[in-house]
């Protein structure tokens, strides 16, 4: 008989899963333990998406155990059903693994790999698991498409498609493939199969509330944390494997089906520099690019020398064309080529909408004195400040606009480790700059040569609490962090959403890093969108020969 049962321990958790003559347990101190212990039969430990699961229903179960919210109670409830039907469901499969093998592109994990049959699995779908990441596959529902579909572990459907004709990927020839320069990525990006599954394009090109919530149905985000340390999978495999096959494992799962997207890729992707010009990236990209329709990467204008990429963020209506930021970049780089990432259109106006609605920042002012007053915590203020401070409320305007910013840093990193100019120099205003360091982040956990020469950031929409170091490891000369103190939008706002963090932008990063080197422009910036109209950007200390 099959079980999968779970027995507290202390505030941790031992769960055990036994399927014929298989069985596998965990143990760890809580779900944010980046490396419970799992032991148990070789076949069941070496399928990674059921290791997966198991351990995204201890989570989950843990979850609504130990949560007061009804809420997340009732979230977690619902997860941990689903995850613990699927494992059981998907150990089955397992215990019936065949001889008969194919070998094909899986759809779950990107990789070309052998597929083992599993006996008595022809209704609905004549399904095998793959030997990378162990999701069950079947073939594609396009007649002649050599390629194979993820399904479900239960699942009653007749019909699956591959990540090309699903369009989850331009194509599998291509998630390996170089571009020459950023201007390239549309190239790269064409799909090269028709898309057959309309349906499922509808719903991954939706983003908000829905694509931040579906993890929790399938990955428990705090698993999907822990997946990202290399010694997450400890019991099963170590190291740069465990990394590699975990994200491809969270790749094709959820990424590609657009669960993950927002919450969990970016994590993927600036977590590690494996994911990067590889066959993940390509994914995570294809799907964010195709979730914002204003996003593009234009060369605005043609030049000789580094090239320098740019993106505005929010409240820079005026000033987020190329004429106005012509100015500033020719203070340092007046030949060089420039790209503009044009990006969250539809995030950046929402979230301006709702700051010009609530009044600006006289309004944000008296909340926040007036939450100070109470000794309470900004967001328990009703109004603007609950609206933006309300760290569970996915759908506030602030978190979407930041967690497009991160994917949007996410798809700029992964077009810059894939293409063949640079190395770049980075610029960015507000949430643009939030972008450029997320761009950062990612590269430095790269090896390989240095994708940045330097960084300019202007009135970043940062948080000086995150601990941002690191992401200058990439960098060849330097970051400059312009801030101003007459920065209101960044005093009020900024430390309203973020629960009284203070932006680098306001008060410079104050960071021992000698490669991060604030700038105090107050004296001619009067305020957020005073910036890129009145900096003169610095000349690098170049390192001279000693
Ligand atoms: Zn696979
Ligand atoms: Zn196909």
């Amino acid at each position: 008989m099959a079980a999968l049962t779970y027995t507290p321990r202390g505030t941790g958790f031992t769960v055990r899963l036994t399927s014929g003559a298989l069985e596998l347990e965990a143990s760890g101190s809580g779900p944010e333990d980046g490396t419970p212990s799992i032991t148990g039969s070789e076949a069941l430990l070496q399928n990674l998406s059921l290791v997966t699961l198991v351990l995204g229903y201890a989570a989950n179960e843990h979850g609504f155990r130990r949560t007061r919210s009804p809420q997340k109670r009732a979230g977690h409830r619902e997860a941990a059903d689903v995850e613990q039907k699927d494992a059981l469901a998907l150990a089955d499969l397992v215990t019936r693994l065949g001889d008969k093998t194919t070998t094909a592109w899986c759809s779950g994990c990107f990789s070309k790999v052998v597929h083992t049959h599993v006996v008595g699995s022809e209704r609905p779908l004549r399904t095998y698991l793959c030997g990378q990441c162990g999701v069950p596959t079947v073939e594609c529902g396009v007649p002649g498409c050599p390629h194979r579909a993820v399904i479900r572990p239960r699942t009653r459907i007749r019909l699956g498609y591959c990540a090309e004709h699903k369009h989850a990927i331009p194509s599998f020839e291509k998630l390996q493939s170089r571009i020459p320069d950023l201007g390239g990525y549309q190239e790269f990006l064409k799909f090269e199969a028709r898309n057959a599954d309309r349906i499922g394009k509808v719903a991954g090109g939706t983003i908000g509330a829905a694509a931040v919530v579906a993890p929790l149905a399938f990955f428990a985000a705090p698993v999907v944390g822990a997946a990202l340390g290399s010694s997450f999978f400890g019991g099963a495999l170590t190291g740069a494997a465990a990394t590699s096959h975990g994200l491809a494992m969270l790749g094709g799962g959820a990424i590609a089906s657009g669960g993950l997207g927002m919450a969990g890729g970016t994590a993927v992707v600036t977590a590690t520099g494996t994911a990067l010009g590889g066959a993940l990236g390509a994914a995570t990209v294809s799907s964010y690019v195709g979730s914002d329709p204003s996003f593009s990467v234009e060369l605005v204008r043609p030049g000789s020398g580094t090239p320098v990429v740019f993106a505005t963020g929010f409240l820079t209506e005026g000033q987020s064309a190329w004429s106005s930021w012509e100015r500033l970049i020719n203070t340092r780089y007046p030949d060089a080529p420039v790209y503009q990432v044009h990006w969250g259109a539809k995030e950046l106006r929402d979230l301006g909408a709702l700051l010009a609605v609530a009044g600006g920042k006289a309004a944000v002012k008296a909340l926040l004195l007036q939450g100070a007053r109470r000794g309470s915590k900004a967001a328990s203020i009703p109004g603007l400040g609950w609206v933006l401070g309300a760290h569970d409320v996915v759908t506030n305007p602030w978190t979407i606009a930041k967690n497009r910013a991160g994917m949007t840093g996410a798809t700029l990193s992964e077009l810059i480790a894939r293409s063949d100019e640079g190395p770049y120099v980075l610029m960015g205003h507000s949430l643009g700059a939030r972008v450029m360091v997320t761009v950062a982040e990612a590269l430095a956990t790269r090896d390989g040569d240095p994708r940045i020469e330097s960084m300019h950031l202007l009135g970043a929409a940062v948080g000086t609490r995150k601990h941002w170091h690191g992401f200058t490891d990439g960098i060849t000369d330097g970051v400059w962090n312009y801030w101003s103190e007459n920065d209101d939008v960044l005093r009020w706002v900024y430390r309203l959403a973020e629960g009284n963090e203070i932006a680098v932008g306001q008060s410079g990063f104050g960071s021992k890093d000698a490669r991060i080197k604030d700038r105090n422009v107050s004296r001619s910036v009067a305020g957020h969108s005073g910036y890129v109209s009145a900096v003169t950007l610095q000349h690098g200390a170049r390192r001279t020969m000693s």
